[in-house]
């Protein structure tokens, strides 16, 4: 429950900022000038502030639209991603932006209109180019859906704008919003997946795998189009075991030429963030065990890192075709 809403002077009128405090109408509502003044301050305690984060609303000035990280997208030719929001309400023990932001409170950029100028110009300045805009990237796309209505704004844009992709990554089941729309072609809701019993150890916070599973068989049943991002592999006893399980589970029954691609990815961080993370949980064993350090990037080495990518695709091949399957490496 957010009990603190700090807002920017500036986009106190906003409609988003208007929508987003009648959703919360028992917290505390403080003004503030600029978030920075809040946000990322060092010597904040990531840990401490994630009990109870606050909400900080803002404007967000530049930098709306960056290019993805090479190997992070499918087949486009260019990759660029938005954040509207950093940090999440989820609590993932390998989540990057632990490692990323000192402050676990939310910040959401109202201005979403600012985000949607800037994607329409980054579509003309790159005509003629394949696209994918990924949302999903510094916070859960979906997840805080009912307080800010972001999906709903962004996917009526995409839908005027069918010569390029547009994918919404989430743990969330919040897919009221799309159920109540018409699939729109050039849309692809990818939800992000773990064995089960890994899910439950590590994806604090987030839904049960189970009932993420049956929201991608809901929304491929209704039309849209879904995504499966293994990603990142996690390398524990029997994994071979509970990553044939879990694709076997989400293949079954599934709308299958509904199902847009699946991709996975290995378990990596730059060396820094690694350490600040790590740092965090002493008694976590998902750092205690010995990962490799090469230049600056951490991660379980080459020999896991290929044996699993293998096994995964093998796994695939069983229930699609190659040209849906993509290996990340970011
Ligand atoms: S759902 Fe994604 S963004 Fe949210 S805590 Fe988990 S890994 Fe991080």
């Amino acid at each position: 429950m957010i009990e603190t809403v700090f807002v920017e002077s500036q986009i106190i009128d906003h409609p988003i900022t208007e929508r987003v405090l009648s959703c919360l109408p028992k917290a505390d509502l403080l003004n503030i000038n600029r978030y920075q003044e809040l946000f990322n301050k060092r010597q904040q305690n990531f840990r401490l502030q994630k009990e109870k984060p606050a909400l900080i609303l803002a404007k967000k000035h530049d930098n709306f639209v960056l290019p993805a990280p090479s190997g992070f997208g499918m087949d486009s030719q260019k990759n660029f991603y938005f954040s509207h929001m950093y940090n999440c309400i989820y609590d993932c023990r390998y989540c990057f932006l632990q490692g990323m932001y000192s402050s676990a409170n939310y910040l959401l950029f109202v201005n979403f209109e600012d985000f949607f100028r800037s994607i329409s110009e980054t579509i003309q300045n790159n005509a003629g180019s394949s696209l994918t805009f990924f949302s999903g990237y510094d916070c859960d796309s979906l997840a805080f859906e009912k307080i800010t209505s972001f999906a709903q704004h962004t996917l009526n844009f995409f839908k005027e704008h069918p010569e390029v992709e547009f994918e919404l990554r989430t743990k969330s089941v919040n897919i009221e919003t799309l159920l109540n729309l018409e699939p729109i072609s050039n849309c692809i809701v990818a939800f992000s997946l773990s064995p089960e019993s890994v899910a439950d150890v590590l994806d604090k916070k987030a839904p049960r795998v189970n009932k993420r599973i049956r929201a991608i068989k809901k929304l491929a049943k209704s039309g849209w189009l879904v995504g499966l991002r293994l990603d990142p592999l996690i390398f524990c006893k029997n994994w071979k075991g509970l990553y044939s399980e879990l694709i076997e589970e989400v293949m079954a029954d599934l709308e299958i030429r509904n199902l847009h691609s699946v991709s996975f990815g290995p378990l990596r961080y730059p060396k820094k963030m690694y350490n600040t993370i790590a740092a965090l949980y002493p008694d976590e064993k998902l750092f205690a065990f010995p990962m490799q350090t090469t230049g600056q990037l951490v991660s379980y080495g080459p020999e896991i890192e290929n044996e699993m990518a293998t096994y995964i695709q093998d796994e695939l091949k069983k229930y699609l075709g190659v040209d849906r399957i993509f290996q990340c490496l970011i």
